[in-house]
């Protein structure tokens, strides 16, 4: 698995998402054994949130990683009405319980929210210090948000954004990519399949897909990967995290590209950063 350094530490440029995984007890036993074959894979960056399902991913997350808790390196949110100074480190110790473990590798504000920037960062600082977390970052931050967030006491610790990325959503090519390349902040791209909707159909992925014999779904990945970022597909069948880990080895040439930014242009101006 190729490898990309965030806040000093190793991580796979590949990981897990999580979302809407431990909603329903008939398909936990799955999730679960698709997690721990994905870490098998390389795949040891495991993405949750305390939005999910209400801590419900989180809980599934903690029982995946269980007995492997050094392999793993986990991701978590706090949700904007949390993160408060206070709330923040509440929110962490709830999280920390859910995740069973006793520090979380990277810890993010999901989205901005109604509280100061400085007071996340405050409560991100105690919580290092309390070596309750590992790093922090944010998620969903354009440039403006980043630059406010610089200028921020301490705000220049910040090791990661988390923001949508696939050939559908490539806005931040024009600037937040470079920004946070410029400014050592890695980024996370989320939804890099397009949730599994329509980027799957699509006929220039598929088309590619069929040059090089593997699936629509590792073309996407390996579009992505072209950027120096952490992708994170969410995959709830075994077959998927297999087939995704090995995206990391697929090279497209540049026909394969000149063929998707035909149909997916790159901006050619600045597009305020899209979100789900
Ligand atoms: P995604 O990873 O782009 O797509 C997930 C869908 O793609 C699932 O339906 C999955 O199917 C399918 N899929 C995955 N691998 C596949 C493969 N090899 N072949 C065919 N289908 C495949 O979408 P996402 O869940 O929205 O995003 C990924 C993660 O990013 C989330 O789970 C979450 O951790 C994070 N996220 C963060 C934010 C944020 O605001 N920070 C927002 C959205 C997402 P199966 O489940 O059937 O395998």
């Amino acid at each position: 698995m190729k490898t990309v350094e965030m806040a000093g530490r190793t991580v796979p440029v590949l990981g897990q998402g999580t979302w809407n995984i431990g909603d329903s007890n008939s398909s936990r036993a799955s999730e679960i054994a698709t997690l721990r074959r994905g870490i098998e894979c390389g795949l040891t960056l495991v993405d949750t949130a305390e939005m999910y399902g209400s801590g419900r991913s989180e809980s599934l997350v903690g029982e995946a990683i269980g007995g492997q808790r050094d392999r793993a390196y986990l991701v978590t949110k706090v949700l904007p009405s949390n993160a408060s100074l206070d709330g923040t480190v509440r929110a962490c110790e709830a999280s920390l319980k859910r995740l069973r473990t006793e520090a979380i590798d990277l810890y993010l504000l999901h989205w901005r929210g109604r509280y100061p920037l400085h007071e996340t960062v405050r409560a991100f600082e105690r919580l290092l210090n309390e070596g309750k977390i590992r790093a922090w970052g944010v998620s969903n931050f354009d440039v403006d948000d980043m630059e406010e967030l610089f200028a921020t006491p301490g705000g220049t610790e910040c090791a990661a954004n988390q923001v949508l990325y696939n050939p559908e959503h490539r806005g931040i090519e024009y600037d937040l990519l470079p920004w946070c390349r410029q400014n050592g902040v890695t980024v996370m791209a989320y939804s890099p399949v397009g949730q599994g909707g329509r980027l799957l159909s699509s006929a220039a992925l598929r088309c590619v897909a069929g040059r090089h014999g593997v699936s629509t779904a590792q073309v996407a990945l390996a579009w992505c990967l072209r950027q120096p970022l952490v992708a994170i597909p969410k995959a709830s069948a075994v077959r998927h995290v297999v087939e995704n880990a090995a995206a990391a080895g697929l090279k497209l040439d540049a026909e394969d590209l000149a063929a998707i930014d035909k149909a997916y242009p790159p901006p050619q101006r600045k597009h305020s950063l899209d979100m789900l």
